[in-house]
């Protein structure tokens, strides 16, 4: 074959498309249902941007990010993440002065250079949502509840709910000192990439994927204990709104997210039905960032979520919708004229919003209602001469195996 698609993109095929739709619905009506209202940013922006708000040292900045130079030599990149985009949406259309809180979601591709395995793709596609003019810890919780009622929705009862605090610019720098100096009398015992990360972002280390790092990372010291009086009654709040809503969660105070811009509340939702890339959803504060990246200062929150991982515990738990609803009526015709007849009363009835197929492709009657069959076809109509010069058809329910007269001279005004 000449062609095949990059790697670590996909196709979604028709066959697959009927649960994506499904889960696109449920993500909107979920979304409505909590008052946020859809942003649609484009999917790239100036490269910037997300150096600045995502981190330059973090890993999706430092080596995941999808930039190219454009012919006018600027330099661009295909959206890693949906948070700065909006972010930027936010702030160059003033929608802080329309009112004082935003409320927006998001849906689409975004795109990271990542080793490409179950659950992580190079094109993958998130939903998420942003709560911008707030520091009220009801809506760090709210971020939480959104995506765990859309997977309630879908049937997903069981997901694990771990939070932290990684605290704010005032408590976190003195924390970041504290736990750069223990590292420091470990450094040796450490894996080489989170010795690389002593000095700049120590913080990762207490997530590193590499065993031995996790057993040395257990007696460090931990941001939760560490925070300032503020962070610390933030995080307390979130907590008890938590228990408030019966909502079961641990609380993991080596949780520390990829992503730099989080101050206080940092979330993690993760699905045991997934393999090594159990992560379905992460989110967090982040009060600084509409400053940073030029706006009046104003604090937010915010998640996101994936939605190949969450289509995969679906198909895991059999609760993936495969089949596309089917057309209201197959009209199987017999002859040219019957055919010709078929076709106009299929775009009459489709004119009308109702869903009618017929063949294209010349078959026999036999092998045109088996295509009916294949389609989920509601009811079927066989057309020949006899039909059209007689003016009356039989019509079967293709459920009951019932069959109805039906008038030629009539037809499409029949359903
Ligand atoms: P993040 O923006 O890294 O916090 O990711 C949020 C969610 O997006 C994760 O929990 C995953 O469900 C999903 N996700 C992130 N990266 C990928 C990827 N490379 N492929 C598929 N899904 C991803």
């Amino acid at each position: 074959m000449k062609y095949r698609s990059i790697k670590g993109t996909k196709d979604i095929l028709p066959s697959e498309t009927a649960s994506w739709l499904q889960v696109e619905t449920v993500i909107r009506t979920v979304m409505n249902d909590f008052g946020y209202r859809e942003i649609r940013t484009p999917i790239f922006e100036q490269t910037s941007l997300f150096a600045r708000s995502i981190g330059e040292l973090t890993d999706i900045v430092s080596k995941e990010m999808y930039t190219f130079i454009d012919r006018s030599d600027e330099s661009l990149t295909l959206r890693p993440e949906g948070t700065a985009s909006t972010l930027r949406a936010y702030i160059q259309n003033n929608l802080g002065e329309q009112s004082p809180l935003t409320k927006v979601y998001y849906l689409g591709p975004m795109f990271r250079q990542e080793r490409p395995q179950a659950g992580r793709l190079r094109q993958f596609h998130q939903f998420g949502a942003e709560a911008l003019g707030s520091s009220s810890p009801q809506l760090d919780v709210e971020t939480m509840l959104l995506p765990l009622e859309i997977y309630k929705h879908l049937g997903i009862a069981e997901c694990s709910l771990k939070v932290n605090s990684v605290g704010c610019e005032k408590c976190r720098p003195r924390y970041k000192e504290l736990l750069s100096n223990e590292l420091l009398k470990i450094k040796e015992k450490l894996s080489p990439e989170s010795q690389a990360r002593i000095k700049q972002n120590p913080l990762r280390v207490l997530d590193s994927k590499n065993e031995g790092d996790q057993k040395l990372a257990a007696h460090l010291p931990l941001m939760k204990d560490h925070l300032c009086e503020e962070c610390r009654q933030h995080f307390s709040q979130v907590q008890k709104l938590l228990q408030k809503v019966g909502i079961k969660h641990t609380i993991d105070g080596r949780l520390v997210r990829g992503l730099d811009y989080y101050t206080k509340t940092a979330f993690e939702i993760a699905s045991s039905h997934l393999g090594s890339q159990d992560a379905l959803a992460g989110g967090g504060r982040y009060d600084l960032l509409v400053a940073e990246l030029g706006g009046k200062p104003t604090p937010g929150v915010g998640f996101a979520a994936g939605l190949e991982r969450l289509i995969m515990v679906l198909d895991k738990l059999g609760k993936a919708k495969y089949e596309h609803s089917g057309p209201v009526l197959f009209i199987a015709a017999l002859d040219e004229r019957s055919r010709e007849w078929a076709f106009a009363q299929c775009s009459e009835l489709r004119a009308r919003g109702i869903s009618a197929e017929l063949d294209y492709l010349d078959r026999s009657v036999k092998a045109q209602l088996r295509e009916a069959n294949r389609l989920n076809a509601k009811f079927v109509v066989v057309i020949g001469e006899n039909e059209l010069q007689s003016g009356s058809a039989k019509l079967k329910n293709m459920s009951t195996g019932e069959e109805l007269a039906i008038s030629i001279d009539r037809f499409s005004a029949a359903f």
